[in-house]
């Protein structure tokens, strides 16, 4: 029976774990912390459990849905309520976008998001000339006008990758932006009345489908998931790897990284070197979420929260600490059940290059975003909980030229035999994408 090393226990290598046990393979998951998930985290905030990492998964690809079915959990998907842009001193509707990019002009210009002078050049539309790959910001940034770019799409991919509009490939974050921008006319279809739901999570957290996939892999023979075991290095022998702990060495014929660019450089810089200064490229974006419970009841909650918000995002060039807010409590049903009369709601805080904000205590960054949300929504009542989660380098950022990174990894990569890389750095940061990336990593070891 072959035998394969995943280091790595997030939602790419625990994935990565299950398909190469469904292919037969003995399997051994190392996992540097005392837990699975990586970046689908559960903390406690006033006693009620809920994310303090990844809290849904995009509904609209299959792959972290299919998932979340194999493992027999139950979906729920958001209610109704909808999220705010905080610009331009007042919290505001947010229009119809493609990350940014307006796909209503008359609805854009409702918000009030926008100048007179920004709404006037983003309807001056010119048509992008494009070659290669591009930054989103530039790219909407030439057919709608800079203020376009920096109060909607900064705040909208600010939310997903913490980075800057004017750096991330369009081709890895959004490529669907490439057609439909650089048409002569931006061909929208109408809002359909009973779409799916874009986003989905599963009832008490994103972190139970980790949770739910460690364990389906520690029941199955041959397969041991381990804890506190930091890879500290790989080698070549002649007829696989050794892999080094700082409990001892495992050898393997089969060896996957499921870890984030930087360690996955470190671990690759003998191994596959090309791969290894490729990696070391990838910058990442380190961010905070601080979780907050309010009682429903004290002075003020409820007027200040419960408004049919689910949260707001907020442009850099506003200047503000905080750079999102969820309103968890009115975005999914099955938080606002679990608080029994508290309003749990969370901020995020970092973006890639402003890690100052973040070099600060924690009680800094919840006495930080208390100031935000009081300006944003008048709150003023102290919460009866916080609970601060740090992610440094939490968010690998696919700047321009990406794609093509990615590629030259894999072909070095490939060099190796019986080596394959997965996670967030490649294919994309989200969930479904982070899956993807394990399945394909397994399909080119098996076959
Ligand atoms: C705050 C935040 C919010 C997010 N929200 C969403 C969201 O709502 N929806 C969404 O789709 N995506 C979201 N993302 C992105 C998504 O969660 C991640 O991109 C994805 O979970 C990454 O999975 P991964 O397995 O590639 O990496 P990780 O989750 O980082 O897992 C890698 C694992 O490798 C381990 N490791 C590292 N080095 C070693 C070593 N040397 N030896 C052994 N183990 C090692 C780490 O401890 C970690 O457990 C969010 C990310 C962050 C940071």
């Amino acid at each position: 029976m072959s035998r394969t090393i995943v280091v790595g226990a997030g939602v790419a290598g625990l994935t990565a774990g299950r398909d190469l046990a469904e292919a037969g393979h003995e399997v051994l998951v190392l996992e540097a912390t005392d837990r699975p998930g990586g970046k689908l985290r559960s903390g406690e905030v006033a006693g009620v459990r809920v994310d303090v990492g990844a809290e849904a998964m995009l509904n609209r690809r299959p792959e972290g849905i299919a998932l979340a079915g194999d493992l027999d959990l139950p979906l729920t998907y958001p209610t109704s309520a909808t999220s705010r842009v905080w610009t331009r001193d007042a919290l505001r509707a947010l229009p119809r976008t493609l990350m940014g990019a307006p796909l209503d002009l008359d609805d854009l210009a409702r918000t009030g998001i926008l100048s007179a002078e920004g709404l006037d050049r983003a309807r001056h539309q010119i048509v992008p000339q494009v070659d290669g790959d591009v930054s989103v910001g530039d790219l909407v940034g030439q057919r709608y006008g800079a203020e376009v770019v920096d109060r909607l799409v900064e705040p909208l991919l600010g939310g997903v990758y913490a980075g800057q509009a004017r750096r991330i490939s369009t081709r890895a974050a959004v490529p669907q932006l490439l057609d439909l921008l650089t048409r002569e006319q931006v061909d929208v279809p109408p809002p359909v009345a009973d779409a799916p739901p874009v986003f989905a999570s599963v009832p008490g957290g994103m972190w139970r489908l980790t949770d739910a996939l460690a364990a389906d892999l520690q029941r199955r023979d041959g397969v041991e998931v381990r804890y506190d075991a930091t890879v500290t290095a790989v080698r070549r022998t002649a007829s696989g790897f050794v892999v080094t702990t700082p409990t001892g060495e495992e050898t393997c014929d089969r060896l996957v990284l499921a870890t984030p660019a930087a360690p996955s450089a470190r671990l690759l810089a003998e191994l596959a070197p090309a791969a290894a200064t490729e990696l070391e490229q990838v910058a990442a974006a380190s961010v905070a979420v601080v979780t907050f419970a309010f009682h429903s009841d004290d002075p003020g909650v409820a007027e200040a929260l419960d408004t049919g918000a689910s949260g707001f995002l907020v442009p850099p060039v506003d200047g503000r600490r905080v750079k999102a807010s969820t309103f968890s409590f009115a975005k999914w049903d099955w938080v606002r059940d679990a608080g029994e009369g508290l309003l749990v709601l969370r901020t995020s805080l970092g973006r890639f290059g402003e890690e100052d904000t973040l070099q600060v205590p924690d009680e800094a960054l919840v006495a930080a975003s208390l100031a935000d949300l009081e300006t944003a929504t008048g709150l003023t009542a102290a919460p009866v909980d916080a609970v601060v989660q740090r992610w440094g380098g939490g968010l690998p950022q696919l700047w321009v030229g990406h794609v093509d990174r990615v590629a030259r990894i894999r072909a070095a990569v490939a060099q190796v035999p019986g080596l394959a890389v997965c996670g967030a750095a490649y294919d994309g940061v989200g969930i479904p994408a982070t899956i993807g990336s394990a399945r394909r990593a397994v399909t080119d070891l098996v076959v």
